[in-house]
């Protein structure tokens, strides 16, 4: 178990009666009575990493606002809320899921390079604490709007602090050349900006360097980037009281050791500690990332002459991390092997027509037959949130579990249901 399964947290999963549970219940069970595949979450992870994040910060006086985008499954964003969460969101179809869920909407901060009138419209009618904007044109849209409306909006300034976060590419967003925040030179322009401006009042500045960050390092340099250029625009007159330090904390995939809650504390306090602002940080991976699994039925074990092949039932549509980002994910039998028993080499795979639907290559594994089942580990973040319904393939149920019991919080769309989501014109 402890070979086979080190991503997933003890607290959470174990083994009962030589199967893979989630909190005592087998998800052998589970998967029968769902079928599979689905995704399937824990509570009492999800809290786990709410509260380690959220009490070693909670000394600094940092506010945290769970990253929407990660997770945004109603039941698992209710865990959150019950916990006292405040949101990040990127999208108005966040805020609305957010507001759902029970956060209240003081407690919600809008980030996203490309804000629609809409969305902002709608941020401001409902009162949210704070809008990240993201360049010197969004200022004056969200300006025009308040003023529309007679009300002065509280607007940190994203800011691009020109830091490599030593991440994949694909989720590197602190870097000049990246499409994320204004240019920390060119916040001079601030000051006459802000002048005709009426109805923005800038209450900070924010930061976030990208995703799956395992050292501090690139924090610590992000946020004393951030504290000079607090201190600068203050000296010129800005009454500056807030500053927005993002997420982007990495967790372990494989064998590598996460961004320990400690070591973000002890950065925050030294790199901001003393700035007198009120603090936040916006987690998403960190706190879903290891909490969620998603389980999958072998569809066929295929001799491929070099190769073999386990075909899932699972497929890019519904975990897209490894195609998209060549992300590693632990692939579990549920039934345990018995002691000493034999591996053998498989390619993990999905029935859809890409290569790119792959899910793992030259995964050392026990023998498995098409019936079983697997789990592949840490796909809480970034899993179902992304999946599609690509190959006409249903989209994925999704099961959150809490002490000892279960339930279907988003349930399986098949394709009859998706055909009723289009029309075919009478004049074709
Ligand atoms: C995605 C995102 C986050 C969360 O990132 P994680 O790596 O999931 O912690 C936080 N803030 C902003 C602005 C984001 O876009």
């Amino acid at each position: 178990m402890i070979d086979l399964a080190r991503r997933l947290p003890p607290s959470a999963f174990g083994v009962v009666d030589g199967q893979l549970a989630v909190e005592g219940v087998a998800i052998a069970h589970i998967a029968a009575e769902v079928g599979t595949p689905f995704y399937l979450y824990s509570a009492k992870r999800l809290r786990e990493n709410w509260r380690t994040l959220a009490d070693a910060v909670a000394p600094l006086g940092v506010a945290v606002h769970y990253a929407m985008k990660a997770n945004a499954n109603r039941a698992v964003v209710a865990v959150l809320a019950r916990e006292g969460a405040g949101a990040d969101i990127v999208s108005g179809g966040e805020l609305t899921r957010a507001l759902d869920a029970g956060i209240p909407a003081n407690r919600i901060v809008f980030s996203g390079v490309g804000k629609t009138d809409a969305e902002i419209a709608r941020a401001l009618d409902v009162g949210i604490r704070q809008i990240n904007a993201e360049s010197f044109e969004e200022l004056a849209r969200i300006d025009a709007l308040a003023g529309a409306r007679g009300v002065v909006a509280e607007v940190a300034l994203r800011v691009n602090p020109d830091v490599d976060a030593g991440t994949h590419a694909k989720i590197t967003t602190g870097k000049r050349d990246n499409k994320f925040g204004i240019d920390a030179d060119r916040l001079a322009r601030l000051d006459n900006e802000l002048k005709v401006l009426a109805n923005v009042r800038l209450v900070g500045l924010a930061v976030h360097i990208g995703s799956q960050i395992l050292s501090t390092a690139p924090f610590a340099a992000a946020y004393r980037r951030m504290a000079d250029l607090t201190r600068e625009l203050r000296a010129r007159g800005h009454a500056l009281t807030r500053l927005d330090l993002g997420g982007g904390f990495g967790i372990p995939y494989r064998a590598e050791a996460g961004l320990a809650a400690a070591d973000l504390a002890e950065t925050i306090r030294t790199t901001v500690g003393d700035l007198g602002v009120e603090l936040a940080i916006e987690p998403g991976r960190s706190i879903v990332g290891d909490a969620g699994v998603l389980v999958s039925r072998v569809a066929f074990v295929k001799d491929g002459g070099d190769i073999r092949f386990l075909v899932l039932d699972a497929a890019m549509n519904d975990l897209m991390r490894p195609a998209m980002y060549d992300s590693h994910h632990d692939v579990v039998p549920v039934r345990m092997p018995a002691p000493g028993a034999e591996r053998i080499d498989y390619d993990v795979v999905g029935p859809i027509c890409e290569s790119s639907d792959t899910f793992a290559r030259r995964r050392s594994l026990p023998i498995l037959a098409a019936g079983d089942l697997v789990v592949l580990a840490t796909a809480g973040a970034y899993g179902a949130t992304m999946a599609g319904t690509y190959n006409a393939r249903a989209l994925v149920p999704e099961v959150i579990v809490d002490a000892g019991r279960f339930a279907v919080t988003r349930r399986r769309i098949e394709v009859e249901e998706q055909l009723s989501w289009e029309t075919v014109p009478d004049w074709l």
